[in-house]
């Protein structure tokens, strides 16, 4: 294995790069991806004296010197996410439609009430969700305030803390799918009644008045298989009801959160999918159309999932709303000809009038501004249009039905593939400086504790600390506040050391009532404080661990991996591939358990990639790697870890380790770097292999923290080598995708894989029953803790001083392009 130097030519510009070729070509795009910031999907890498495209299977050896890079993008710079097919593929897209068309003339029924017949009643079904009694009754059964939270701290961990009105809307309505998903429950033959055992169908039984007095002209019948007791089950139409019942299946489902996001002041429609499904739609300000929301499966914006996903034969996809009804078919759909070709009910010239006149009807009393929604529709059919056309994005895979049973959904062939994941990932800036302040938190106060008292009496200041924590946690986010009385042993000796502790947690201490009480409360933003409670909590149980596992707990074990200093925070990864939307690559910082990064094609290699925030450099000393919450055969077995320091045309490798095993869940395991004293703006986390390849595809990992040594280099421009400060306003605006608070993993393990993988994390107890737990579920790891001999203060102290300044980085890195 040698690297060799290969010249790339890009805009104007030559760049080095260092490369064996038999790392694979796609370390090779990375690398430049990482020079000119043209990420590897969007390269074209051209080559030779006839200026071939290159590919994986080029000889690039043969014109190592003569190689140039194009974007896509520049290419075609009227080109916007979505990449527009050929002109011929176009023409050939186009003609089918044509002739679907011509067909559909002589198929299709002329008599437009069968039609009509199929979406009158759900015109006036939707106006039960303007009823302000139903929409109160709605908003009774939402916890408000904890959504309201989750939101907030998603958004703030897109570095997002200061949101618009619109994107905390946003980011409400996304943490509303994932409640509701948690909340409602599927139904496919409802438990016995009478002993809860399986039952079975024996057809329709007329409804009683109870029943109909809730719209449920139909109800189910089922016999029990034990008792033989009849358990009905009444279709209900009147979301009212399913409040209550909060069970059902796709309709009841689309009904009664379509009512849940009117009740919160959402433009909702009603998704109606003549081939059987419904679901939900609500206008989004933050992206400014309207978005696909599948509450059934939890799933949102990802209006090709019918399509591709389970492979639906969409035909009419018709959505209603209070002020009309609209096609939305072409949202949902790239293969128009063939959906064309199955619209039989009416011909497609009588169709916009049809929807048209019950428009008129439903806008006739609205007092709406009319131009506004014309303006909204024209926008509307304008994007529909566009999009049809445009290039699916193969990255992206789209994941089956996973709502109704197994054999339900083979049945109905829409079992399709397991997740919902891309193998071509966005850069991602991570929010964690809260947890290296937590980190960093914990060496005064444990330092403290080492003075104070005997390693059992430790453990017991630490629960303390906890259970002071619980309560802060259970009170209302935005009044948090604790009151202890002053005489308690941690008031009278820790609480000065912890008053780090308290500041990475934005809280503050006040004495009260003539220094009888202290005051523990928030300090100023609220969501700062959410976002850094459960990184506490999970920090505190490795605390526990780690002083359990000390022979003599004296001054000489106040050091790494008990206290964690100078944790690299505040980068951006790039990961060779990502689970949706729970699985991404910065999941592995955030400092808590119950997230992970999952690559869903990474058993057999993949790769993360994590760049300093503003080109610091850092010499990386240790790191600790963390194994997810299931799933032992994807824990990683193998991995190299380099570092570059050019911004990454070349590498060094800093460390290696093969045959790790992680023993549990959860399980902490710490490494110290092999090679020491380089210096790196970039490392690169290869992971070369799972526990088990041959069973499963994947790659997962609970966490992964960088430390670097105290030896700092800094740039001239940056004298003061700012390391822990974040600048919020540093971050891009809310993405499409927000990412999503640890404890919504459960809601969000339905659009995860495998049958296995949900009976896993159902199992897992809930954040806070962990939190409350009295003892630590502690996580072995005995071997592998290389403790490294560290002067704690004396790393602290030149944490905050400059230590030296190296021209030659200067030029390193402004070879290096940054990203952005
Ligand atoms: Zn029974």
């Amino acid at each position: 294995m040698v690297a060799r130097k290969f010249l790339i030519h890009h805009q104007d510009s030559n760049f080095d790069v260092d490369y064996d070729t038999e790392d694979g070509f796609e370390v090779f795009k990375f690398q430049l991806f990482s020079l000119t910031a043209v990420p590897p999907d969007e390269q074209k890498i051209l080559g030779g004296d006839d200026d071939r495209v290159i590919s994986d299977d080029s000889d690039l050896i043969a014109v190592s010197d003569k190689l140039r890079l194009v974007s896509i993008k520049d290419e075609n710079p009227q080109l916007g996410s979505e990449i527009v097919k050929s002109d011929e593929e176009l023409a050939r897209v186009l003609q089918a439609e044509e002739e679907a068309l011509m067909f559909q003339q002589f198929g299709v029924s002329q008599d437009s009430r069968q039609f009509e017949q199929r979406i009158r009643p759900y015109v006036d079904q939707v106006l039960l969700y303007e009823d302000t009694r139903r929409q109160e009754a709605a908003r009774k059964t939402v916890p408000v305030e904890k959504l309201e939270e989750k939101a907030l701290v998603a958004l703030a961990k897109e570095g997002n803390f200061k949101p618009s009105k619109s994107e905390l809307d946003h980011a409400f309505l996304l943490q509303l799918l994932f409640w509701f998903k948690q909340t409602f429950k599927w139904v496919n033959s409802p438990p016995c009644e009478n002993c809860g055992n399986e039952t079975i169908n024996q057809g329709m039984g007329a409804p009683n008045s109870s029943e109909t007095a809730y719209g449920a002209s139909r109800v189910e019948l089922y016999r029990c298989r034990s008792c033989s007791r009849i358990t009905r089950f009444p279709r209900y139409n009147d979301p009212i009801k399913l409040l209550e019942t909060k069970k059902g299946r796709c309709g009841e489902w689309a009904n009664c959160f379509s009512l849940y996001c009117r009740s919160f002041g959402y433009e909702t429609r009603l998704i109606l999918d003549f081939t059987d499904h419904v679901w939900t739609e609500c206008y989004s300000m933050v992206l400014g159309r309207w978005m696909h929301l599948d509450p059934c499966e939890g799933i949102y914006d990802t209006p090709l999932l019918y399509e591709k996903g389970w492979n639906k034969k969409l035909n009419y996809t018709i959505a209603i709303s209070r002020d009309g009804v609209y096609d939305v078919t072409k949202r949902y759909t790239r293969k128009w000809h063939e959906v064309l070709s199955r619209r039989n009910l009416i011909t497609e010239s009588a169709l916009p009038y049809v929807l048209k006149n019950i428009t008129r009807e439903c806008r006739k009393n609205m007092k709406i501004s009319i131009s506004t929604l014309d303006e909204r529709d024209q926008n509307e059919a304008k994007e529909l249009e566009k999009n049809l056309h445009s290039q699916e994005n193969d990255t992206i895979s789209l994941p089956g039905r996973l709502s109704g049973d197994k054999e339900w959904r083979i049945l109905r062939s829409e079992l399709g593939s397991t997740s919902l994941s891309s193998s071509s990932c966005p850069i991602r800036k991570i929010t964690d400086d809260h947890v290296s302040k937590i980190y960093d938190a914990f060496s005064p106060f444990i330092s403290r504790l080492v003075e104070l008292s005997s390693k059992h009496k430790a453990i017991e200041g630490v629960h303390f600390v906890r259970g002071v924590l619980i309560d802060l946690k259970k009170s209302p986010f935005k009044r948090r506040r604790v009151v202890i009385d002053s005489n308690e042993f941690f008031i009278r000796e820790l609480l000065p050391s912890f008053e780090m502790m308290l500041d990475a947690l934005s809280l503050k201490s006040n004495v009260e009532e003539n220094g009888r009480k202290v005051e523990i409360c928030l300090r100023d933003d609220p969501v700062r404080t959410s976002i850094a409670l459960p990184v506490v909590f999970h920090a505190i149980d490795d605390v526990v661990f780690n002083i359990k596992k000390c022979d003599e707990f004296i001054k000489s074990s106040v050091s790494w991996p008990l206290v964690k200093v100078n944790r690299i925070c505040c980068g951006s990864v790039l990961a060779s591939g990502e689970e949706l939307p729970f699985g991404i690559a910065t999941s592995a910082f955030d400092g808590t358990r119950v997230s992970k990064w999952e690559e869903p094609n990474g058993a057999k290699g993949c790769w993360l990639i994590y760049k300093a925030k503003d080109a610091e450099v850092y010499e990386l000393c240790s790191y600790e790697l963390m194994s997810a919450n299931d799933a032992p055969e994807r824990d990683p077995r193998d991995w190299v870890i380099e570092g570059s320091d050019d911004g990454g045309a070349s590498w060094r490798i800093l460390d290696e380790q093969t045959a790790q095993m992680f023993d549990n869940r959860f399980q902490r395991k710490a490494y110290k770097v092999k090679l020491q004293g380089f210096f790196a703006n970039v490392f690169r986390l290869r992971f070369l292999a799972v526990r088990d390849g041959r069973t499963n595809s994947r790659f997962q990992i609970g966490s992964i923290d960088l430390f670097a040594s105290g030896n700092v280099k800094c740039l001239v421009q940056n004298p003061y080598c700012d390391f822990r400060e974040a600048d919020p306003t540093d971050y891009e605006p809310l993405a499409m995708k927000p990412q999503v608070e640890p404890e919504q993993m459960k809601g969000g393990m339905q659009v995860q894989p495998s049958e296995q993988t949900k009976a896993d994390m159902q199992a897992q107890p809930s954040e806070q029953t962990k939190a409350d737990m009295a003892d630590v579920q502690a996580q072995p790891s005995e071997a592998d803790v290389q403790a490294q001999p560290s002067e704690l203060k004396a790393r602290m102290d030149v944490m905050k001083k400059i230590v030296m300044v190296v021209l030659v980085l200067v030029i390193g890195m402004a070879v290096g392009v940054g990203w952005t």
